[in-house]
C-alpha cells in the first residue's frame, strides 16, 4: 500500500470544490445534505499502486480505494484463499485480499481490451469501471477458511445434526438458511454494507440517479471514472467541465449491474438483467463469472496465484486468455435460467447472443487453461493433505457450531434500515443472517473459539489445541480411484459419503490389535472424502461450451465492424482437436481419513474390504438395517491388525500401495 496515501479531511462545505482559479463550483444537481461527506479525485493521496507477484503492478483508482479501505473489504485479508492449504504447501497463505485486487486488474485488462477491438460496442469509461468494481468484489461475501465455511454450512453441519439430532435444539429460534445459499448472495449484502460504510445506498427506485446519500462518508457524485480527465490535468485541478460531466457518476443502476456480474444472473426477485439492459453489451456480465464458458478473470487470477504459491510455478497468468478475447455472435452455452438474455423476445429467432469468443488458433490454449485446472484441484486443491487439514476444520466448526455464539450489538455499529437486528445473538453457521456480524468473521475465528470459556466447546477446543495448532492431520489410510465410465465405478460413486461410512460400519468380520484385544470401528472413527477434480464440466469437454471465430473472420480490417455484423462464431471440432484431448476430462477418488490414531489400521483395513466389495458389484447386498452376520456369513473373517490377515490377491492395490509407502509420504512439501 502506498504510504503517503493519508487520509487528509478537507475543510471546505462538502458540496462545493475549488477550481484552479480559487472560486468554487457548485455540481450540477446536488443539494447540499446534512451530512459530512468528501470528494474524492484523482489526486495522489486518493489512488495508490500496489506490487503484486502476478501482476507486478496494480494501481487503484479513486473509487477502487475508497472501496478497498474500508472495513468490510479490508476483512478479506484475513481469510486465506486455500483455506489453510499452508499446512501442506507452505507458501499458500495468500489471501483473498490479493487473489481480489488482481481479479479488479484483469477485468479491467479485459475489457479496455474488448473496448479497443470493438470501438462500435460503445463499452464505456464507466462500463470498465462498473466491471473491475465486480472483479474487486465478487469474493467479499466469503465466510472464513473460504469454501470451507460453506461447505460447512451447506453440507457437513446439516449431516452433523442429523447424527446428532439432541443438538437441533441448539438452533431454535433461528431460521433455516435458504438452499441456494452461496458466498456469491453474501457478497450482494457485504457491498451493501460496504456502500454503507461509505455513507451510500442503492435506491432502487432512482436507478438512474447517483447512490443516495445516507450518512457522513464519500460524496456520492465523486464515485465516478476519472479516466476522461486523469491524464490531461494536473493535480487539484477539477474543471467545472468534468464535474459536471454526470455520465461518469456511478449510479444505482451500475451497482445493481456490479452485483449481476458477481451473481452471474438476475438479483434475487428479478426476471431480468436490470444493470445494463443492451443487448449489445451482455458479454460484459461473463467477464468476472463466466455464465456460457467458465472462463473468466476470476480463474485466471487465482489459476496462476495458487499454481505459484504453491508449487513455486512461474505466477505468469494465460495472457492470451485476456488479450485475446474477442465477441462475436454465438448461440447459448449457458446452463438453464442463467442466460436470461436468450429467452427475451428479440432472441426467439436465432437464440445468438454476442458472446466472448477466442480466435480459431486458440483452442489448444484454451484446452490448456482447463487443464490448468484439473490440475490445480489434483495437486494442490484436493491433494489429500489439504483435504485432512480441511475435514479437521470441518470437524471443528460443526462440534462448535451448536455452542458458539456471536453477540450482535456492535458498539460502533450505527444499524441504517437495511439490517436491522433480528437476533440478540448467532451461531456461527448463521452468521450471514446479519452483514454486520459477518463482517467480523475471518480466519481467526478458532482463537474466539478457544478462548471461549463455555464447557460445552471443549471438544471443539480439544480439537484446536491438540490437533490443528500442531498439525496432526487425520491421516488418510485408504483410497480409492473410481473410473465413472463403467458401470459399477458409476454406482459406487453415486454413493454419499455417509452411505459408504453406514456400509462399512455394517461390515461383518471381528478385528483384533496386534495384542489380540477386540476392535470395533465406529462412526466416529473415520471421515469418508470423495474428490472430483475435472477440466470444469465435469465428465465433459470444457471447449463444448466455447465458441470460437474463424481465421477469416478475424482480419482487423473487419475490426471496426458495428455489433450487427460481427461474425458468428463456430463449436469446437472435436475431429480436428483429436490429438489434443485427454482420455478423460475428470479423475475421481473416494479417500479414508481416520480420526482415531488408535484404529487407524483398522479403519484402512475396513476401507479395504468395503470397496474390495463395492469394486465386485456387489455392494448393494450392505443394508443398513440388516445384521451384519446374516448378510455376510461366508466372509466373516477373523483378523489381526496388523498385519492384514487377506490373501495378497484379494487386497486393492492402493491399499498395498499405502503400507508400502513411507510414512511420511508428503515430505517433499510438507512442513
Ligand atoms: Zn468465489
Ligand atoms: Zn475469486
Ligand atoms: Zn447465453
Ligand atoms: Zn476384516
Amino acid at each position: 500500500m502506498n504510504e503517503q496515501g493519508k487520509r487528509v479531511h478537507r475543510e471546505e462545505p462538502h458540496h462545493v470544490l475549488p477550481s484552479p482559479d480559487g472560486t468554487m463550483i457548485l455540481p450540477k444537481r446536488l443539494k447540499p445534505a446534512p451530512f459530512k461527506t468528501r470528494f474524492i479525485s484523482p489526486r495522489d493521496h486518493d489512488t495508490a499502486r500496489t506490487n503484486d507477484e502476478i501482476h507486478t503492478s496494480i494501481s487503484f483508482c479513486p473509487v477502487v480505494r475508497a472501496i478497498v479501505d474500508t472495513r468490510v473489504f479490508q476483512r478479506l485479508r484475513g481469510i486465506q484463499q486455500l483455506a489453510r492449504a499452508d499446512l501442506v504447501f507452505m507458501n499458500t497463505n495468500h489471501s483473498r485480499f490479493e487473489h481480489s485486487l488482481g481479479v479488479a486488474h484483469l477485468a479491467e485488462r479485459l475489457c479496455k481490451r474488448l473496448q479497443e477491438q470493438h470501438p462500435k460496442l460503445k463499452i464505456s469509461h464507466k462500463d470498465v469501471l462498473c466491471v473491475k468494481l465486480a472483479g474487486l468484489l465478487h469474493d467479499i461475501g466469503h465466510g472464513p477458511f473460504s469454501h470451507t465455511y460453506e461447505v460447512v454450512v451447506k453440507n457437513a453441519l446439516p449431516q452433523y445434526l442429523d447424527d446428532h439430532p439432541d443438538l437441533k435444539e441448539h438452533y431454535a429460534g433461528y431460521p433455516k438458511l435458504a438452499k441456494d445459499w452461496c458466498h456469491e448472495k453474501v457478497s450482494l449484502d457485504m457491498i451493501d454494507l460496504c456502500l454503507d460504510e461509505l455513507g451510500l445506498q442503492i435506491d432502487y427506485q432512482e436507478l438512474d440517479r447517483p447512490l443516495k446519500q445516507i450518512g457522513d462518508g464519500l460524496d456520492r457524485c465523486s464515485m465516478r471514472c476519472f479516466n476522461s480527465f486523469k491524464n490531461e490535468i494536473d493535480d487539484f485541478s477539477i474543471t467545472k467541465v468534468h464535474y459536471n460531466d454526470d455520465d461518469d457518476i456511478l449510479t444505482s443502476r451500475d451497482f445493481c449491474f456490479i452485483k449481476e456480474c458477481i451473481l452471474g444472473r438476475p438479483l434475487p426477485g428479478f426476471k431480468d438483467f436490470i444493470g445494463r439492459t443492451n443487448m449489445h453489451k451482455e458479454f460484459l456480465y461473463d467477464i468476472v463469472c463466466n455464465r456460457h464458458s467458465g472462463l473468466d478473470v476470476d480463474k485466471i487470477d487465482y489459476f496462476a496465484r495458487d499454481e505459484r504459491r504453491a508449487i513455486w510455478a512461474s505466477g505468469e497468468i494465460e495472457t492470451l486468455m485476456v488479450d485475446e478475447a474477442v465477441v462475436a455472435w454465438a448461440a447459448c452455452t449457458a446452463e438453464r435460467g442463467s442466460c436470461p438474455g436468450c429467452d427475451r423476445p428479440e432472441h426467439k429467432h436465432h437464440k445468438h447472443h454476442l458472446m466472448i469468443c477466442y480466435p480459431e488458433k486458440r483452442i489448444p490454449d484454451c484446452l490448456r487453461f482447463f487443464k490448468k485446472r484439473y490440475t490445480n484441484h489434483d495437486t494442490i486443491y484436493k491433494h489429500k493433505t489439504t483435504r485432512a487439514g480441511q475435514l479437521l476444520m470441518c470437524d471443528i466448526l460443526c462440534q462448535a457450531d451448536p455452542f458458539f455464539r456471536i453477540f450482535t450489538p456492535h458498539p460502533f455499529v450505527k444499524r441504517g434500515p437495511l439490517f436491522p437486528q433480528k437476533f440478540e445473538k448467532l451461531p456461527l453457521s448463521l452468521a450471514m443472517l446479519d452483514p454486520y456480524v459477518f463482517m467480523d468473521l475471518d480466519d481467526s475465528i478458532f482463537e474466539l473459539i478457544l478462548h471461549s470459556p463455555d464447557p460445552r466447546l471443549n471438544p471443539a477446543k480439544k480439537l484446536i489445541y491438540e490437533r490443528y495448532k500442531s498439525r496432526k492431520l487425520y491421516k488418510c489410510v485408504g483410497w480409492e480411484v473410481i473410473d465413472r465410465k463403467d458401470e459399477i465405478g458409476m454406482n459406487i460413486w453415486k454413493k454419499s459419503e455417509s452411505q459408504i461410512a453406514a456400509e462399512m460400519l455394517t461390515m461383518g468380520g471381528e478385528h483384533r490389535d496386534s495384542d489380540g484385544k477386540p476392535l470395533v470401528l465406529e462412526k466416529e472413527d473415520f471421515v469418508l472424502d470423495k474428490c472430483s477434480s475435472n477440466y470444469g464440466s465435469g465428465d465433459k469437454n470444457p471447449l463444448e461450451k466455447m465458441r470460437f471465430v474463424r481465421r477469416e473472420d478475424m482480419s482487423t480490417h473487419k475490426k471496426h465492424r458495428p455489433a450487427e455484423d460481427l461474425p458468428l462464431a463456430i463449436l469446437f471440432d472435436e475431429k480436428r482437436f483429436s490429438t489434443e484431448l485427454p482420455r478423460s476430462f475428470e479423475s475421481n477418488i473416494i479417500r479414508v481419513y481416520s480420526r482415531n490414531d488408535e484404529k487407524s489400521d483398522l479403519v484402512g483395513h475396513v476401507f479395504a474390504e468395503w470397496i474390495e466389495k463395492a469394486l465386485l458389484g456387489k455392494a448393494g447386498i450392505f443394508s443398513m438395517t440388516s445384521d451384519p452376520e446374516e448378510v455376510d456369513d461366508d466372509e466373516e473373517e477373523d483378523c489381526k491388525l496388523p498385519p492384514v490377515e487377506l490373501s495378497q490377491e484379494s487386497i486393492p492395490e492402493n491399499y498395498r500401495e499405502f503400507y508400502g509407502e513411507d510414512d511420511d509420504d508428503d515430505k517433499s512439501i510438507a512442513l
